[in-house]
């Protein structure tokens, strides 16, 4: 009933809409799928001033433009809360997020983000982006600042009131959370203690903590342990990162590492995760090397790299790791951006050293994968994971869809798919051809999930009253074509999304539509002046 009386009162205050009275849009004839996890219904949608003044049969009224979704789904918009989108405001189209039907990213994961978050609101409200954004605080970024630079130390008590400060700031000004990314320099040299001390600080203001852990292989459930306590002794919600498995040691256990978040849960812990659909991963070549050869910024590496006797230690751990995961080279490592040397991109480790070397034994791919980080890096994508185990996290109830990739430069370099596939992919693989997930139910994972682990109130369903972020798709048509040999491609079968109650995507093209909100956590819109 309250929920009721809430949407009647949002109702009346803005798209109240009179018999005979004009709507934006009409969407007409389409199966609602809602969001709520509910199963399909049919109903005409009449959109006003960018949000649902009408769901029903018969619509009280004309509309200055129609759409027939005769054959289509009518869903929420997509909400993905895991994207590396954070330079958003300089490629404001982010097509490869709008034409898979995402209407909202949240950006500032796995610990990377600016820090001058009134500022980059700022650009997002110039009004210029397709889609609507929110934005986490991301602790690397925060110690990195603090600190002047990534160091195996613990801050000092200076710095440790500089970086609560700068989380504070950042929540005030509209972050929804803190994200750590725990593998990666310098947030992988915290203890938990110094995570648990600025998670307070984004608690405070209604934050989420969410986090690439330290550990997903055979350690993951020390890893999760980490999250449970953070959660715990901070009083907030947690959401694991990309939940995955890496590597075949360690595959066949997603029903138990899903047992032991349930047990967290249990015991009273808010704890939820996201995951992308596939099999590879993607993150930088650099995560073949160890932390400790890579601390302290890059003329501490290339230094470490011309002593032979440390070289050689760095190598030799290297090839250990490897072994370690159950493999025996590096052909599972893909280069998919080098900008030193673009003829590399789009292959693998071993066909690199081979390439470059003119051999490919274990000692040439370490030295490639070295040579590679000394010229200023590469992104890869690791082939990791088993699909078994990808399903059961995906069955999950608390499992959302959210593709972990950044706006994508159309045609440059080989990519990881999923920033142009992930939503698609859940569509027609997992729901349609597989039978892994029922529609709604993988509906609910991109819409309500999300919404309502973020807190983005009147969004993430299609109700009176809530923003129209809609997206229109053909349930048997719905596919992802970009693979990871050509991962350039669009979707198909999604012919139309809304944002805010504008066309950003019609019958397949990009209408150049800018109608994208900044979304600010609920700490910084109670804080802010009306
Ligand atoms: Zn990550």
């Amino acid at each position: 009933m309250k929920a009721g009386f809430l949407i009647t009162a949002a109702l009346a205050l803005t798209v109240a809409v009179l018999p005979g009275q004009t709507y934006d849009t009409l969407i007409r004839h389409g199966r609602v799928v809602d969001g709520s996890g509910n199963p399909a219904f049919y109903a005409d949608l009449g959109l006003l001033n960018g949000r649902i003044a009408f769901i029903g049969n018969h619509p009280p009224g004309t509309a200055k433009s129609e759409i027939d979704a005769t054959g289509l789904v009518i869903a929420p918009g997509f909400i993905d809360v895991h994207t590396h989108a954070d330079d958003i405001a300089d490629m404001p189209r982010g097509e490869n997020f709008v034409r898979m039907g995402v209407t909202t990213i949240v950006v500032g994961n796995c610990g990377s983000s600016r820090l001058d978050v009134a500022k980059f609101f700022a650009e997002i409200e110039k009004g210029n982006v397709a889609l609507n954004v929110a934005t986490l605080v991301g602790q690397n970024s925060v110690r990195e600042k603090a600190m002047g630079g990534s160091f195996d130390r613990p801050p000092t008590e200076p710095e440790m009131s500089k970086m609560k400060e700068l989380v504070a700031q950042a929540m005030k000004d509209g972050t929804v959370g803190l994200s750590t990314g725990l593998i990666y320099l310098p947030g992988t040299f915290s203890k938990t203690d110094e995570i648990i001390e600025l998670a307070k600080a984004a608690s405070t203001y209604d934050g989420i903590y969410t986090s690439h852990m330290r550990h997903e292989d055979e350690r993951i459930y020390e890893a999760l342990d980490e999250v449970f306590r953070i959660a715990r002794e901070a009083h907030m919600r947690a959401e694991v990162s990309h939940i995955k498995l890496s590597g075949p040691s360690c595959w066949g256990q997603a029903e138990r590492v899903l047992a032991y978040i349930e047990k967290a849960r249990a015991e009273g812990l808010d704890i939820t995760q996201d995951q992308y659909a596939y099999t590879a991963s993607s993150t930088g070549i650099s995560q073949l090397i160890p932390d400790s050869a890579r601390e302290g910024g890059h003329a501490r590496f290339l230094e470490r790299l011309a002593d032979p006797e440390q070289k050689a230690k760095i190598a030799a751990a290297m090839k250990k790791s490897l072994l370690s995961k159950g493999r025996k080279d590096f052909s599972y490592a893909v280069i998919a951006y080098y900008r030193h040397d673009k003829s590399l991109n789009g292959m693998s480790i071993v066909q690199a050293a081979k390439a470059k070397r003119g051999a490919d034994t274990l000692d040439d791919q370490v030295q490639t994968i070295l040579e590679i980080e000394k010229n200023g890096g590469a992104s890869g994508v690791f082939h990791g994971m088993s699909e078994d185990d990808l399903k059961v996290f995906m069955q999950h109830p608390n499992t959302m869809v959210a593709c972990d990739s950044g706006v994508r430069k159309f045609g440059e370099g080989v990519p990881h798919p999923r920033g142009y596939g992930d939503n698609a992919r859940v569509l027609g693989r997992y729901v349609r051809e597989l039978k892994v997930l029922r529609l709604q139910d993988a509906i609910r994972k991109m819409t309500s999930l999300p919404a309502n682990t973020f807190h983005f109130r009147e969004r993430g369903e299609l109700r009176e009253g809530y923003w129209a972020d809609i997206v229109l798709f053909d349930s048997e048509k719905v596919t992802d074509t970009a693979t990871y040999e050509e991962p350039h491609h669009y979707p198909e079968g999604i012919p139309y999304v809304l944002v805010n109650g504008t066309l950003v995507i019609n019958k397949g093209q990009d209408t150049g539509a800018k109608a994208g909100q900044a979304l600010r956590g609920q700490a910084a819109l109670r804080i802010a002046p009306n």
